[in-house]
């Protein structure tokens, strides 16, 4: 193995190289591995980190994830949605402060009346944000689970146009152990495959640090985002909620949980380079300033919570996620700073497309 400095000026990595950056733990080494990442994003995407508006509309789901804290199994948690009006008014306040994009998320549902609810509050989204700031709307990132390609299309074409489908893991083995039977791992691939069909900029990712899970299996995820041509990336840490069906398998412990967290960020930049890498909320949820440390390993995008405060408490897929009790103002002031503490500024008025994805459409 070449020493450190050496490695990380290369632009391809074997198996072996990508698993020895992973796994690095000395503060000087990891201090390295961060500003290769760092400085390849500036290179490569500029000092802009975008912001996309999270309004999680809905925590009804027909899953049953064993890691989620809200899944249908769950019968304490008090279940929600929110009306097309509080969606719709929640995503323009959004564009009204410059963040530029939205994203809708809920639990998965597939009945018709759920599916025609998404496509309306796109369309009316998509026509009411259109201003001089933002000729073409707001940008919309819909997270809402496995759909049919046609269900796809019908979203695509009411005017969302990124996607994010996080596979979770890669490993058939572990993703059987974390899903009930009936959620297979293909299933979820070939979502991957429709979304691309359908005309979406395909995001997806992984949880790191579940139980059983090897720094081989995380060099697998990547190499699949790389064979899928993926253009966004989202991932966290995995944080047990004490209603899941996993609270009492062994959590990582934190400081290697976020450190691995963090290498994977910086690794998934110096391999797949050009793509959208967000600074997820799991990571301050574990840290203070969990996502500001992300972007210094090279992630370039953040999701400020839209969702209404009175009903953020329902929306925890893990356990102690970050400012529950705060309104989408309080975030408003507080982000920026962050995003700048860490030398970036806000792309304000953007959509932020991945630049991996622009490329591919010229
Ligand atoms: S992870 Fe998503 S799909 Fe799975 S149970 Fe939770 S909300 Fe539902």
């Amino acid at each position: 193995m070449k020493n450190l400095e050496e490695l990380l000026k290369q632009e391809t990595f074997s198996d072996e190289e990508i698993a020895y950056l992973l796994g690095l733990t000395g503060t000087d080494e990891c201090n390295q591995l961060r500003t290769a990442a760092y400085d390849l994003t500036t290179e490569l995407l500029g000092t802009e980190v975008y912001y996309r508006g999270i309004v999680e509309f809905s925590n009804l789901c027909e899953l049953d994830c064993h890691y989620c804290g809200i899944r249908n199994g769950n019968d304490e948690v008090e279940r929600y949605s929110l009306t097309q009006e509080q969606v719709v008014d929640a995503a323009l306040w959004c564009g009204e402060v410059g963040y530029g994009s939205t994203v809708l998320q809920s639990g998965e549902r597939h009945s018709p009346e759920y599916i025609d609810f998404v496509e309306n509050s796109i369309r009316e989204i998509k026509t009411k944000s259109i201003s001089e700031t933002l000729p073409e709307g707001l940008g919309i990132t819909l997270s809402v689970g496995e759909q049919t390609l046609e269900t796809y299309k019908r979203f695509h074409e009411a005017g969302a146009h990124r996607y994010l489908l996080r596979i979770e893991t890669t490993n058939p083995e572990l993703y059987a152990k974390i899903h009930p039977a009936d959620q297979k791992l293909e299933e979820r691939k070939k979502c991957l495959d429709y979304l691309r069909e359908a005309g979406f900029q395909v995001g997806t990712g992984v949880m790191i640090g579940i139980p059983g899970q090897t720094i081989d299996m995380l060099v697998q995820d990547i190499r699949f985002f790389q064979s899928m041509d993926i253009d966004m990336i989202g991932m966290g840490p995995y944080i047990s909620h004490h209603q899941s069906c996993m609270y009492d398998k062994s959590m990582m412990d934190v400081e290697p949980l976020l450190q691995l967290a963090f290498n994977m960020i910086a690794v998934v930049r110096l391999v797949l380079r050009d793509v959208n890498i967000a600074a997820t909320t799991a990571l301050q949820a574990l840290l203070k300033n969990g996502r500001e440390v992300g972007i210094s390993y090279g992630a370039n995008i953040t999701m400020p919570n839209l969702t209404p405060r009175e009903v953020r408490p329902s929306y925890q897929l893990y356990e102690g996620k970050p400012c529950i009790d705060e309104g989408r103002a309080d975030c408003h002031g507080c982000l920026q700073k962050r995003v700048e503490s860490v030398g970036r500024t806000v792309g304000w008025n953007k959509w932020g497309d991945s630049k991996h994805y622009m490329k591919k459409s010229l």
